[in-house]
Formats: C-alpha cells, structure tokens, sequence
C-alpha cells in the first residue's frame, strides 16, 4: 500500500536553482493520501485535550482546517504581515536571506487555552518558533507541533524540542 511520502513530489529548482522542493499538493489531491496524512496526524492526539489548532500559512492552512474539523475544535491562521483584517500582533524572523513578519488576531487566542500547532514542512523551524512565540504572548499553550515533513538536516526539530516543543513529524 502507497504510504504518504509516495504522494508527495520533489520539484528540483524552485523556487531557486539548488532546491529541491518537497511539493504536497500531489497528496492534498488525492483522496486517500490527503485522508491517510490526516489521520495519521491525528492518531497520536487522541484522548489529549486540546482547545485550537494553528496553521502558518499557506499550506498549514489546508492541514490545520481538516484536524480543527475532526477534533472539533476551531482554527486560527497565522497568516505573513498585512493579511489579516483584524487587530494583530506581529513576530519577526529570519530567512536564509533577509527577514519576515508572520502576524496572528489579537483575540484568535485566549490565556490558558491549548494549541496544537501545524504546518506541512518543517525546515529550519524559524517560521514554526515565529508561531509558536505569537500563540504563546496571546497567553496560549502549544501543547505540540506536527508536520507533514521534517528535513532533519535544517535542525527545525532541534531548535523546537530545546523550546520545550513536542514535534510530530510523518515523513522525512
Ligand atoms: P522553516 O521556517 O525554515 O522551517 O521553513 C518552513 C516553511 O517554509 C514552511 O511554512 C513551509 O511551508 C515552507 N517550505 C520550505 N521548504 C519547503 C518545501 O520544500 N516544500 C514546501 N514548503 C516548504
């Protein structure tokens, strides 16, 4: 049986030449892929209380959606700078080259409430750490992280498990 990392595809030299792009939207497509991967994040939350999942944008958004669905809870968007219509706080970060700004509403979160934290890939784990210190200045918990894909060479799960962070990952 086709496991998820066979529905994920790799683009080589986007959006730079040197990059090999893992490309989830071949499994998002496909409908026991895209049902295989949620389940499979969601299997090790059973029973665990959690209040909110968080997706960083863009793809975190289409993951995070299906697991707030299943566990019955709502979800919160952490959207880069100027795109969320509310009042916002904003977390700057670094890339490889440069800066960015991720932002999250001001009221997305309440004090105490437990957030599991989601994205499709984890890479150097900068914009992950960026989610993780919004949701917790809104007074939340993240009681974990999941992705669909960790490159263990980037360090994303180092950096997340020194901050104390819970990190689930399907694939490599
Ligand atoms: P990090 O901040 O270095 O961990 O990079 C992770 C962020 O970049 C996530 O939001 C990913 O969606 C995105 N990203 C980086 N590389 C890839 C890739 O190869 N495929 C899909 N998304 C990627």
């Amino acid at each position: 049986m086709k496991q998820v990392q066979d529905y994920i595809r790799t683009i080589v030299d986007f959006p730079h030449e040197g990059i090999m792009f893992r490309d989830v939207t071949t499994l998002f497509a496909d409908p026991r892929g895209f049902r295989m991967a949620i389940d499979q994040v969601l299997h090790p939350y059973a029973g665990i209380d959690i209040d909110k999942v968080a997706g960083l944008e863009a793809r975190g958004f289409i993951i995070g959606g299906a697991i707030a669905h299943q566990l019955s809870v709502g979800f919160v968007p952490v959207r880069k700078k100027g795109k969320l219509p509310g009042r916002t706080i904003s977390q700057e970060y670094k890339l490889e080259y440069g800066e960015a700004i991720v932002e999250i509403h001001e009221d997305a979160i309440k004090p105490g409430e437990k957030v599991l934290l989601v994205d499709d890939l984890l890479a150097t784990g900068g914009t992950a750490e960026a989610g993780i210190k919004l949701i917790e200045r809104l007074g939340g918990e993240v009681v974990s992280t999941a992705f669909i894909i960790d490159l263990p060479d980037l360090g994303g799960r180092r950096r997340l498990e020194a901050l104390g962070k819970e990190v689930l990952a399907l694939c490599s």
